[in-house]
């Protein structure tokens, strides 16, 4: 067993370390505030290849695999989980699809400009009646001959109103029957597109999230993206890639809080003393560091099985379980640590308390990650 970084590895970490704190953490108050993340900020993310760092360079990206993308996330969210969130939609659901399922022609015109960053992606499941129970959605692809017409409508759909290119389910009908679910790769610019609704949220201010409606939509057969029928399947896969992300993502805003906290407790005075000796702070540090180590650990394993193409459906669900309880416990502490400093929208503490609250809700709420670990659990039991 090896558990060291290739030296690339830890030049990669470096750099989005180093970018991190000169152009992230500077401006993740403003982003929060105005609740958007500045076009310069993309496209300097783009020049550096962070927008495709896990695939391949033959279809745009950096090459550096699942683990690359990790350590990625891992530094960007230290800075701004919006930030790392406008990512994760982009890379990690709205463009693995079509790394996975894609045709070479739909790879070459679609994935190349979304991992260049010349492009944004997004993936449209969610539904008003289709939350967790994703096969209920109701908007309808039906083939009429040489194309498909798409009608209907998907909420809270991350980076939907920016997104060029994205990943859409939709049920389809085939001479008025129905063939179940169908993924198709879509163009914002096409006529039948509306941005609806803009969420104002909790947290991750700066993630837009938005309603898309499609209204007579013409969808090219070529668009189609996988096996017809074969979305909602399709979807559980590009969400175990998001899955994965999301915890990367959760390790990295937790080693923050740890860091600011241990800061915080050096320097307050009370009682004659700074805090970080009474011995009250010192457990919820140490609680707070062992919860990194186990994200950590779980986290870089799920890539590297990840990128050796074994099947991570189980693991990818303990990871986005365990890390967004984990950086919610850790960030619970943090803001403790810091008393009614951490309160104070001042302090980077009470954003990332609001941050942290969305990952126990999206890609699949934590109640049907344990769903899907206790189905496998059953299943490799005999049951
Ligand atoms: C900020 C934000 C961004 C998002 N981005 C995207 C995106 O980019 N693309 C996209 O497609 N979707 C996106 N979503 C949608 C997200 O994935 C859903 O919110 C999530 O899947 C849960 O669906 P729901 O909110 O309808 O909750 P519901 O499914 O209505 O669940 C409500 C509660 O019931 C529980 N529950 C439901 N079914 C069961 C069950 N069988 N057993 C036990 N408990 C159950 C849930 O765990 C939850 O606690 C986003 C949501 C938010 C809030």
């Amino acid at each position: 067993m090896d558990f060291t970084f290739t030296e690339e590895q830890v030049m990669l970490r470096d750099m989005v370390k180093k970018f991190t704190e000169k152009e992230i953490k500077p401006i993740a108050a403003e982003i929060d505030d105005k609740g958007s993340i500045p076009r310069e900020l993309i496209d300097k993310m783009a020049e550096l290849g962070f927008l495709g760092i896990a695939f391949p360079e033959e279809y745009g990206g950096s090459g550096f695999g699942e683990m690359g993308y990790c350590i990625m996330q891992d530094e960007i969210s230290r800075g701004c989980a919006s930030t790392a969130t406008f990512i994760g939609a982009h890379h990690s659901i709205g463009s693995t699809g079509i790394y996975l399922f894609g045709t070479e022609e739909q790879k070459q015109k679609y994935l190349v400009p979304l991992a260049r960053g010349e492009k944004i992606g997004a993936f449209a499941l969610t539904e008003p009646e289709a939350g967790s129970d994703a096969v209920r959605i109701r908007t309808i692809a039906k083939d009429v001959g040489d194309h498909y017409t798409l009608n209907g409508r998907k909420i809270w759909i991350t980076n939907g109103s920016l997104a060029d290119i994205i990943t859409v389910l939709a049920r389809v009908e085939i001479e008025g029957k129905n063939y179940g679910v169908g993924a198709f790769i879509i163009e914002t610019e096409w006529d039948g597109f509306k941005v609806g609704k803009i969420e104002n949220k909790m947290g991750i201010k700066g993630s837009e999230t938005a309603e898309l409606i499609f209204e007579d939509m013409t969808i090219p057969k070529e668009n189609v993206l996988g096996r017809m029928g074969r979305g909602i399947l399709h979807s559980m896969d590009i969400l175990d890639v998001g899955r994965l992300g999301l915890g990367a993502a959760t390790l990295g805003s937790a080693k923050e809080c740890i860091d600011l906290s241990v800061k915080f407790a050096k320097e307050r005075v009370q009682f004659g003393q700074r805090i970080a000796n009474f011995e009250a702070i010192q457990w919820m540090l140490s609680e707070m560091a062992s919860d990194v180590y186990a994200m950590e650990n779980m986290v870089y394993r799920t890539a590297w099985l990840c990128d050796q193409g074994k099947k991570f459906s189980r693991e990818a669900a303990i990871v986005k379980l365990f890390c967004s309880e984990a950086l919610d416990r850790v960030v619970d502490k943090a803001l403790q640590i810091h008393g009614g400093m951490g309160y104070m929208h001042e302090y980077p503490i009470e954003r990332m308390y609001r941050d942290s609250r969305i990952n126990r809700i999206f890609e699949g709420t934590n109640e049907i990650q344990k769903l899907v670990i206790a189905r496998d659990v059953l299943k490799r039991n005999g049951y």
